[in-house]
C-alpha cells in the first residue's frame, strides 16, 4: 500500500534490522525498543488494524504466532518470557496502520497499561 512506512520496509524501500522473514510474515527490531528484546511481528498483507481482521486470516494470524514464538527462542527470550502486544488506535498509541505485533522481553516488564 502507497505510504506504508511497513509495506515500504517489506518490500525493501525502507531499511530494517530482519531477523526472520517467510512468505507472510516479516519479523524485524524495533527501531525506538522498549525493552532489551523488543521486535515486530508483520504480515506481508497490508492489514490495517486488528479491527480489520477477518476470518480468512487465520492461517496468517498463526503463522504471526509461531514466528514470534520462534524468533523469541532464537533471541533467547522464551525461557525468561516476554510479551505480545496489538496496539490499535490512538489511546493505545498506534502509530503505524499496518498491523503488527509487538514482542518484549529481556527484562521484568510489569504490569500492562
Ligand atoms: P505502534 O505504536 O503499535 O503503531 O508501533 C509502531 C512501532 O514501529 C513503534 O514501536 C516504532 O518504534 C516502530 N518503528 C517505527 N519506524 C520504524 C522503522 N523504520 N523500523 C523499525 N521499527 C519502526
Ligand atoms: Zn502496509
Amino acid at each position: 500500500m502507497a505510504d506504508c512506512l511497513f509495506c515500504k520496509i517489506i518490500e525493501g524501500e525502507v531499511p530494517s534490522d530482519k531477523l526472520y522473514d517467510d512468505d507472510l510474515v516479516v519479523v524485524i527490531l524495533d527501531i525506538n525498543p522498549r525493552a532489551p528484546r523488543h521486535f515486530l511481528v508483520i504480515p506481508r498483507e497490508h492489514i490495517g488494524t486488528v479491527k480489520d481482521v477477518r476470518g480468512e486470516h487465520g492461517p496468517l494470524l498463526t503463522r504471526m504466532f509461531v514466528a514470534a514464538s520462534n524468533v523469541a527462542k532464537d533471541e533467547g527470550i522464551a525461557e525468561s518470557g516476554f510479551r505480545m502486544t496489538f496496539n490499535v488506535g490512538d489511546d493505545a498509541g498506534m502509530t503505524v496502520n499496518h498491523l503488527h505485533m509487538h514482542v518484549l522481553g529481556g527484562r521484568q516488564l510489569g504490569p500492562e497499561g
